[in-house]
């Protein structure tokens, strides 16, 4: 099968390897469609991401969805058979660790995770993983809309560790794949007062249309005396912490979800402190797999939308420089197959 491994700085090579031999427990998929994903570009272009660093070739892709092929002989969950549409939650934990047993399994130190230094991701044919981390999607799903399950994970996983609640006014900084599924998801909560911020004006249009109250494109739009009960900051952007801080009332929330690859940044302490904000880390997302399918199926239409360019695997590299340099990207998918 053909796999696509990252060798060196922007250098994505394909290789033919074997095809991977399900475990007892595991499921053999075959891989239909692969999101890039910000943490991919950013492995592409820097080669690591703060501690995870890409030592030896590494395949990348970790928000897949593809076709059961056939299943290790000691898989009990019945619901699944070979030829299923499906998608993967692409990390494996210890499942015995402190963590694993406190239910919160994406701090397990000795997860799998897909497309993470050593660990190989999504970006090739064929794909082999634990059959508790494969869930059945509906029919009528396009394998590319199914890809997104993964990004509005991260969205409900931030969302349920927030304190958040109905009326408040929210900001959403990073009109991104992840920064619009926080959107759709506070909706379907009932959640009606949003604004985004996102200084590329092309990514804003679909925020609009989703129902944001009010969309900017620099803290400049945003009136001083409408402060928000909670900020979510999906962007990454090392300033946009210090502005979400400036934006959000006092005794109101921050929700950090954006890495920005670096391993320290600047924390406006001061606001932090005397504003009695709370600053809500968010790694990743533990047990929400079936929230987000169901989420992802009733509203495809919109989550469609967010897939802005589509490559071949052949391809990859074109489809990598477009989600990294056009300033209407918004999700990059690869066909594999
Ligand atoms: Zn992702
Ligand atoms: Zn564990």
């Amino acid at each position: 099968m053909k796999a696509v491994y990252l060798k060196g700085i922007k250098r994505l090579v394909s290789e033919e390897i074997p095809i991977p031999e399900p475990g007892d427990n595991e499921v053999l998929i075959q891989v239909k469609c692969v999101g890039v994903c910000g943490s991919d570009i950013h492995y592409w272009e820097h080669g690591r991401i703060g501690n995870f660093v890409v030592n030896s070739p590494l395949i990348l892709g970790h928000e897949v969805a593809g076709k059961i092929v056939s299943m290790g002989n000691q898989v009990k969950i019945t619901s699944l058979k070979p030829g299923d549409r499906v998608i993967i939650e692409p990390g494996v934990p210890c499942g015995h660790c402190n963590h694993c047993l406190k239910g919160r399994y994406n701090l397990c130190q000795s997860i799998q995770f897909f497309a993470t230094p050593p660990v190989d991701g999504a970006f090739r044919e064929y794909v082999s993983i634990n059959c508790s981390k494969v869930f059945k999607i509906a029919d009528d799903l396009p394998m590319e809309v199914a890809t997104l399950a993964e990004p509005l994970a991260v969205a409900i996983h931030a969302i349920k560790r927030s304190h958040i609640e109905l009326g408040e006014r929210v900001v959403i900084f990073g009109a991104g794949v992840v920064g619009l599924s926080v959107m759709l998801a506070l909706q379907e909560a009932g959640l009606k007062k949003i604004t985004v911020i996102d200084p590329k004006k092309e990514r804003l249009s679909l925020s609009q249309k989703f129902g944001a109250q009010l969309v900017a494109t620099s803290l400049d739009f945003v009136s001083n005396d409408s402060l928000y009960d909670i900020a979510f900051e999906c962007s990454g952007s090392p300033s946009a912490l210090i502005s979400a801080s400036k934006l959000v009332t006092p005794g109101g929330q921050i929700v950090q979800l954006g890495l920005s690859g670096n391993s320290t940044q600047e924390v406006p302490i001061v606001q932090l402190i005397t504003k009695e904000i709370n600053v809500i880390s968010v790694f990743r997302y533990a047990h929400v797999f079936p929230t987000a399918l169901e989420i992802l199926t009733g509203r495809k239409e919109q989550f469609k939308e967010m897939i802005t360019h589509k490559y071949s695997l052949e391809d990859i590299e074109d489809g990598f420089r477009m989600a990294k340099m056009s300033p209407d990207a918004i999700k990059v998918v690869i066909d594999v197959n």
